[in-house]
Parts: C-alpha cells; structure tokens; sequence
C-alpha cells in the first residue's frame, strides 16, 4: 500500500472531496496502528461531519473499520443468524424480551451489546442485574451459547472494529457524534464483523433518542440499511418514537422487571408492539413462517429467556434487587397526560444511579424511575404520576430537578403518536 499524508486525506475532505479507497484504507490502517495521532483522527471526523460521504465511500470506510480488527466466524451455527440493534433510548429494554423470543421462533440470535452511556440505558447493565448473570464470554463460549440457546447476549470484545472503539472514544470529545456517516458506520462495522447473516435496526427518533428529528432518523436508517445491504448482511430497520419512555420502567432491575412480564404475557402495550414488530422483521429475515405472538403467549419465549439467562450464569428465579428508598411524585390536580418527555426521565434515572457520566463509572442496578401515568392516561391529584428509586436518598433532589416540566396535564383526551414510524428496506 503506498503512503500518504494524514494531513493530505484531512485536506481532501475538509475541501468537500471524495476519499479514495486507497486513502480509506492506509488512514484506518495507520490510525489503528499508531501511525496517525489523535489529533488527525479528529479534524477528519470533523471534516467528515461537515461534508458527509458519498455512499460508496461510506462503504469502504465501513469495511477498513471492519477489516482494523477480526470478524467472528457463525458458519458452526445451524439456525440462520439475525441480530438487532437499537439506536437507544430511555425505557428501551426491547432486546430482553425480544432475543429469547426470536430465538423461541428458530432465530440465533448473537448480540454483541454495548453499556449505557448518559441517559439512555445499556443491555448489559440491564441484564447484570439478574444475579450471577456474566457479561463478558470468550469467543468460544459465545458460539457455544448461541449454538445450545439460539441467543446471546454478550460485551463486544476488544478484537471487534478496534479502529471504531478509537475514533468513537474521540468522536465523544471533539463534539463530532451527531455525524450521519460516521454513527452508521460506527454501528455497522460492528455487526458486520459480529457475523451476522441478517441484521434488524430500530433507529429512534424523538426527544428520548440520538436523533429528535423523524427525517434525521430516516436517513440514518437508510444509510445503514445500505451498508448492511452493501457488505452482504440483510438488513431492515424499523423507525420508532422516543418521545416518552418505552413501558413504564427506565434503569437496569426495573427494567428487567417489566421485561419479564412481557414474556409472561404481560407487560405495556407500547413494549409488547415494538417487541413483536422487531421479531416479525427478525423472523421474516430468518426466512421463517412462525408468527412470534403465538411464541410469547405460549410460554416458549419465556422458556428461551431462562435457559438464556441460566447458560450465562444467571439465576432466572433469584429476586431482582430493590432500591432502599423511594419517592413517590403526585399528580397536582385532576388531568389526562398530555406529554412525558423522555429525556427528562432518562436523565432523572441517570442521576439517581442508573447511568453513567464517564465509561469507568460503575451504575447503580436498583436505580430508576417508574411512569405510573403516560401520554393518555387520566389521573387524579394525588395519584403516583412518577415514582424514584435510588439506594441514596441524596440523589433525589438532582432527579426532581430533570423533571421539572417533564410532564403536562390537561382536561383533554390525549393519544400518544404512532410508535412505529416507517419500515425501511434495500432499494
Ligand atoms: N453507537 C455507536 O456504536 N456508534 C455511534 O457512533 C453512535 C452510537
């Protein structure tokens, strides 16, 4: 591979041209092995956020973050491979539910999940609430689980998209997250080299999500549809509002709480509909004639979820902690909700403990808020609207003050907006 000045690819695109394959990939490589600082990474990303890239453009910077580190080979699996991922959001504990429930319709499922970071929530810190239960598994045991179980859920290793792991770290601090191109190759370099042979999206939009803007998350979603689609993995997306939390719970044991209630055949509507929405999408993928409602409400979901938790070394009946304290927030008068505004109560479960500000913090598994009322729910004064819990009682008050104005309460009927948005597929 010939050489190139870092500051001659920074220049190209920061003067609004298009990166060469070759200069895609001789930066990546060098940036993954040292050879391009810190700085040059960032004022490219920076580049990168101002000018955008074209589509195969997008394609090749995909693969060289792909190619920085190894990819996981699934062919031992017998089932066919569809994972999902989440763009994030407050409540949205939809992976708990829904992997034992594709797996319960013949999927495997291999999830290489992520931790919290602000105010939207973590599957791993969320399962790491069952007590026993192992986030972290050897490639070996990964397989071995998604072979037995038909589903995994598991911290990505270091080896997976190194390049990404490095330039996300910086992308945090240079203001440089919000770049289209770079979130969906960021995010899709990882599943590509995950394995997976077909890939599920839910891209959220609204106050609680990444992106508030619907069209924002539409093209995002079909930017990554594109690129999945581009490097051979089958790829959908689901658009879905983020505008008040997912269900009623938001912070790790209480969302775990809510999740198994839906595999109980329970649980909030709004949880139930995305949860089957992404499986009909997961199974549709697998090629599979099984319609998942059937799964959920014959018990065969909730059988997968306790093998699943138990081959993690999770104890599936051991009692889920509790917080020490709680309190309680009433309604002031008589009214019908008209608004809950999710980022409101994602910072409110983050400052109780649930999330963290730093990716050294440890989180609090106790810790959350629950939605006693939402959007359409009529209440009277003095009826629980929302509940804190924390095992620090000091951390109440930071909670109160995110939400103050989280909520509005009027004499009218009020619906929430749809949940789910639009369906995008490949061209
Ligand atoms: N999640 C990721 O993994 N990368 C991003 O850039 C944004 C969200």
């Amino acid at each position: 591979m010939s050489s190139h000045s870092a500051v001659d690819v920074i220049r190209t695109k920061r003067d609004g041209g298009r990166l060469s394959d070759e200069q895609i990939r001789w930066f990546m490589t060098a940036y993954t092995a040292g050879d391009v600082a810190d700085e040059q990474a960032s004022a490219l990303a920076m580049a990168i956020f101002w000018r955008g890239m074209e589509a195969d453009e997008l394609a090749t910077w995909t693969q060289a973050m792909v190619d920085s580190g190894e990819r996981l080979d699934l062919s031992t699996i017998t089932r066919p491979t569809v994972d999902k991922h989440s763009t994030g959001g407050v409540g949205d504990k939809v992976s708990l539910p829904l992997i034992p429930l594709a797996a319960a319709c013949g999927v495997a499922v291999p999830q290489l999940s992520g931790r919290g970071l602000g105010h939207t929530g973590g599957t791993l810190d969320k399962m790491e609430a069952i007590p026993g239960w192992r986030a972290q598994l050897s490639n070996e045991e990964f397989i071995a689980v998604l072979a037995a179980e038909g589903g995994v859920i598991c911290a990505a290793g270091p080896g997976l998209a190194p390049a990404d792991r490095r330039l996300y770290a910086l992308r945090d601090t240079t203001g440089t997250v919000e770049s289209i191109p770079l979130i969906a190759s960021s995010i899709m370099s990882k599943k590509i080299a995950e394995g997976t042979d077909a890939l599920v999206l839910d891209v959220k939009f609204g106050s609680g999500a990444f992106l508030a803007d619907p069209e924002q998350g539409r093209e995002l979603a079909r930017t990554m549809v594109g690129l999945g689609t581009a490097h051979g993995v089958r790829t959908t997306a689901l658009l879905t509002a983020m505008e008040q939390p997912l269900g009623r719970t938001a912070g790790n044991a209480v969302e775990v709480e809510e999740s198994v209630e839906v595999l109980d055949g329970g649980g909030p509507e709004d949880l139930v509909e995305v949860t089957l929405a992404l499986a009909r999408e997961m199974v549709a993928l697998a090629g599979l004639d099984v319609d998942p409602a059937e799964a959920l409400a014959d018990g065969r979901a909730m059988d997968r979820w306790r093998a699943i938790v138990a081959a993690q070394g999770g104890d599936p009946d051991a009692p889920l902690p509790r917080a020490a304290e709680n309190d309680v927030i009433a309604a002031g008068a008589d009214g019908v909700v008209q608004r809950l505004d999710a980022m409101s109560v994602g910072v409110a479960a983050w400052r109780l403990g649930a999330g963290r500000a730093r990716k050294e913090d440890d989180v609090s598994a106790t810790a959350g808020v629950i939605c006693h009322a939402k959007v359409g729910e009529r209440v009277r004064a003095g009826a629980p609207l929302l509940e804190l819990r924390a095992d620090d009682p000091s951390r109440f008050a930071a909670a109160h003050e995110a939400l103050a104005g989280a909520w509005t309460l009027g004499p009218d009927p009020a619906s929430p907006p749809p949940l789910i948005l639009d369906r995008i597929t490949p061209d």
